[in-house]
């Protein structure tokens, strides 16, 4: 199966809201295994919109809509597709109580609008809406499914994740199960990665395997279909071990893990208390660590200097080391790193330093970072990175580098 999305709404083409409807539903999509070859965007306007399907069923098994569900005038994606289709409108019994039930909470008058807002296309499997009032339909007419989903993310998300993506499973494949596993990948880049598993890419049927990198991490999809749940597993675990044969050494986790959350488990199971002093990264490392449950059997606490004053009076930095040596550098992250984990008496200290840019800081170029490591009192480990990002990009890449040297 293959699916479009078409996203209705002027906005969308005015530039006043991104279009993350589509976003969401692909990586949903994805997660089961359909392609989508097309994202359109059309505007409040039934004869383009009626258009934009006419294009889309003649290239797509399954156009999914989002917008225009609601009760005013601009919203007419339902009126159009039921005249595309020659599906009349009815009214839905439980939508229409839904919604009358919904004023009367608020005690205040429903509009013939509003009533509108609970007119299905007839023969359509209603999806339930529970943050809001415009129903979803999903339908099958001519050996094309047709899911029409309201504009609101919060309306949206939840619609498809529990209303439609069961019923889309089901058409999917009667008698059979998809599950899917994300292989977590750093220190290797997309394109190497990609070239390393070329061969695996290429040959791919059943499991599907599907690369993604963002912020300097990549990861692998691997989807297998089966009968059973436990076939589509040893599926998946085959495929993984394949991959892990040739790249496994880039690999640091599964699916819901994060390289925060390996360094919190790493932690904890060796029983290791740890303190940061941040510069650059202002408190980031610990906020990243923070977002990991149980994290306060192992942070202990930490310091945010950022000026160089904040340096020699929080941390007692020499002022001769930093007039000698600059902020910007090894001895620095170093002094920083001991000072820390002396004042929490902890077994890891952490010091992070850097020009994040835009403009390069203590005669350092944008993007050279330190990070320094002491560990109970051996002599602190500090490290070189230069990175090329934009100043936030900069600031979340020196934690996640400072995080996989940690969980190793
Ligand atoms: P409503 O009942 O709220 O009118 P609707 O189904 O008619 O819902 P629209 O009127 O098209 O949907 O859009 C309502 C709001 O939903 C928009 O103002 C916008 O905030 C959000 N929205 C719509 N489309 C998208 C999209 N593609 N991506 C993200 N947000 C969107
Ligand atoms: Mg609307």
């Amino acid at each position: 199966m293959n699916a479009e999305i078409i996203a209705v709404g002027s906005e969308l083409l005015l530039g006043q809201i991104t279009n993350t409807n589509a976003k969401f539903i692909s990586s949903q999509l994805s997660e089961l295994g359909i392609n989508v070859f097309y994202h359109t965007v059309v505007g409040d306007n039934s004869k383009r919109l009626d258009e934009a399907i006419t294009v889309a069923e003649s290239r797509a098994d399954c156009l999914i809509f989002s917008g225009g569900l609601g009760p005013t005038k601009d919203d007419l994606t339902k009126e159009t597709i039921a005249r595309h289709l020659g599906v009349d409108l009815a009214f839905d019994e439980v939508a229409l109580t839904y919604i009358k039930e919904f004023f009367a909470r608020r005690g205040r008058a429903m509009t013939d609008n509003n009533r509108k807002q609970a007119l299905v296309l007839e023969g359509s499997d209603v999806l339930a809406n529970h943050h809001g009032m415009a129903p979803g339909m999903i339908l099958t007419k001519n050996g094309r499914t047709y899911i029409l989903l309201p504009g609101p993310p919060k309306e949206l998300e939840p619609m498809f994740q529990f209303e439609a993506k069961p019923k889309l499973v089901a058409l999917l494949n009667t008698d059979g199960v998809i599950s899917s596993h994300v292989m977590r990948f750093y220190g290797i880049g997309e394109a190497e990665l990609e070239d390393r598993v070329q061969d695996i890419l290429d040959a791919q049927t059943n499991p599907t395997v599907a690369p993604l990198a963002s912020d300097g991490e990549v990861t692998l999809r691997v989807t297998a279909k089966a009968e059973t749940e436990s076939e589509a597993q040893r599926l998946i675990a085959a495929k993984v071990a394949e991959i892990q044969a040739i790249v496994g050494d880039y690999q640091y986790g599964m699916d819901d893990d994060s390289l925060a959350s390996k360094t919190v488990e790493m932690l904890l199971d060796n029983e290791l208390t740890i303190s940061a002093a941040e510069s650059l990264t202002a408190g980031l490392f610990q906020s990243e660590l923070a977002e990991i449950p149980g994290v306060g059997g192992s942070l202990i606490g930490g310091v945010v200097t950022y000026t160089e004053g904040s340096k020699v009076k929080q941390l007692g930095i020499s002022q001769e080391l930093l007039d000698t040596h600059g902020i910007v550098s090894s001895e620095c992250a170093s002094a920083m790193a001991s000072a820390v984990r002396t004042k929490f008496n902890t077994n890891i200290g952490i010091g992070l330093t850097g020009a994040a840019g835009p403009t390069a800081h203590d005669h350092q170029p944008v993007g050279t970072v330190w990070i320094g490591i002491a560990i109970n009192d051996e002599e602190p480990i500090t490290y070189l990175l230069h990175l090329s990002g934009m100043r936030n990009t900069n600031r979340l890449r020196a934690v996640k580098f400072t995080c996989h040297y940690l969980m190793q």
